[in-house]
């Protein structure tokens, strides 16, 4: 192990990204078939996605607008003239034998997405952002006999936002992932379900000694399919090429895959062949223009940004770096923690209901935060009875639960449970006198100097009470009671 560390720290690693993230319109992007994830095989098709001869293509707006969101939203300058371009491939699921892309004019370019590394802010560089058609699925036997297609997915409009090799490590890679999926979510440009491959990314790693300007021979990785993956998978490749350049040897330029049974990388195919795509300008849409009132209203439409929200959290509601990171990581538990604070509850009591009882239990029962059984107006009012000492947080903890359960709200639950907490002093008093009279011992200890006595009473007191009583201002009554007697 320490041999690979000290190998490690003489190579700096270097990642950029590719990422492509489909658009949550309605329709496709040339033609108004459904873009539903798993409708049945070729259903959702017709002649122009499937690319039949004689058919043309007409843009959806409401694709460009999500791509000019996107742009805008990842800081990028916005190419308000800007075209189409053919990428001229074959493939079983490419109908048309091209794809339509954006070749030198991309919507979006010179961009960039923050992150936070270690508690500092990186800036990761965004290269481009372009609009694209989705190509169809191509399904392989597992026994290698055949191939299936399901041209559903063909013509579903995509975006492909290409970063800057500015990523230093696996784990900034995640970072910058779940940066991007974050951004798309609260901007409402996509779902990115990287399960259903409505978020895919492929990555290009490569390692220089320490203080080298040139880059070294890079490898590209694909087939990763969960952000923990990508980590796992660059993991893998950061450790494979230290080995071989640390042995004197050189890496190869190669394609590789991420085998998810074995956990590491295995070849593709070696050597990229070189590509000629023929790209040339698409001859059946016009040129596409972006005036500046289209791009106004945009960028006045978007919302707070996650890494704004998450300042504004640290400085609004003096919340930790760490929940305020956790509670602004998805808009949706963002709403519902502002939601209980506006209901009245204290930010970071708030914060700590939110990150552990509610995460813990969607998570648990693999739920989205919309789908809460318990609303944040009512775990507002949780909050409030454990915070007016009606019952003590452990019992608030069984009531949320219950909650979740049964639908009720807390003050119903606390009295069905008879969980009501005794703090009135009247109440208390006599159990207080009763401990006193039935435990003479503990009460000598006490007078004699033994504090810890103190407990055995407390603990009388809450055995009486069935476990009801305030133990802080049982705690108060036994001490003035006991001082008394001295
Ligand atoms: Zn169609």
């Amino acid at each position: 192990m320490s041999t690979t560390m000290s190998e490690t720290q003489q190579f700096e690693t270097v990642v950029g990204l590719e990422v492509h993230v489909e658009l949550q319109t309605n329709s496709k992007i040339f033609c108004g078939c459904k873009t539903n994830f798993g409708a049945p095989p070729n259903t959702n098709v017709c002649p122009i996605c499937l690319g039949h001869p004689g058919t043309l293509p007409v843009l959806n707006k409401g694709a460009v607008d999500l791509a000019i969101r996107a742009a805008v939203a990842l800081n990028c300058r916005i190419n308000q003239d800007c075209k189409f371009d053919r990428k001229n491939y074959f493939y079983p699921d490419l109908p048309k034998g091209y794809q339509i892309s954006q070749f030198d004019q991309p919507i979006g370019e010179h961009g960039y997405v923050e992150i936070d590394v270690n508690g500092e802010r990186k800036r990761i560089g965004i290269v481009r952002v372009h609009l694209e058609e989705d190509a169809g699925k191509s399904m392989h036997a597992a026994d290698g006999t055949h191939t299936l297609v399901d041209y559903n997915r063909t013509g579903v409009p995509l975006i492909e936002i290409v970063s800057e090799p500015d990523i230093r490590s696996p784990e900034e890679a995640r970072l910058y992932l779940e940066a991007i999926k974050s951004i798309m979510q609260y901007c409402e440009i996509s779902d990115c379900r990287m399960e259903e491959g409505s978020l895919r990314c492929d990555a290009n790693i490569s390692l220089r000694p320490v203080g080298a300007a040139e880059f070294g021979q890079k490898t590209e990785v694909k087939n990763m399919n969960s952000f923990r993956n990508v980590q796992k998978a660059l993991e893998c490749e950061v450790e494979r090429q230290t080995a071989i350049l640390a042995s004197g040897g050189r890496v190869t330029q190669e394609t590789r895959r991420f085998d998810e049974a074995t956990q590491t990388t295995v070849s593709m195919r070696s050597k990229e062949e070189a590509h000629d795509y023929r790209y040339f300008p698409e001859p059946d849409l016009v040129r596409l223009n972006i005036d500046d009132a289209w791009l106004n209203r945009i960028r006045a439409s978007l919302p707070e940004l996650p890494l704004q929200k998450r300042d504004r959290y640290v400085t609004e509601y003096q919340l930790p770096a760490y929940d305020a990171g956790v509670l602004t990581a998805d808009h949706a538990t963002a709403a519902y923690f502002e939601a209980v604070v506006a209901a009245g509850a204290d930010p970071k009591t708030a914060s700590n209901w939110v990150m552990g009882e509610v995460l813990g239990y969607l998570n648990a029962q693999n739920l989205e935060v919309s789908q809460s059984p318990v609303t944040a107006e009512r775990l507002a009012g949780l909050i409030r009875e454990v915070a007016s000492g009606k019952i003590s947080l452990k019992q608030g903890r069984e009531v949320f639960k219950a909650m979740c359960e049964t639908g009720k709200d807390a003050p119903t639950l606390i009295a069905e449970l008879g969980m009501e907490q005794i703090s009135d002093e009247s109440a208390l008093a006599a159990m207080v006198e009763e401990a006193i009279a039935n435990n003479p011992k503990s009460v000598e200890d006490y007078l004699g100097g033994k504090e810890k006595a103190l407990g055995a009473l407390v603990g009388q007191i809450m055995k009486a009470s069935k476990g009801k009583a305030n133990p802080g201002v049982v705690n108060k009554l036994l001490v003035e009671r006991l001082k008394a007697m001295q």
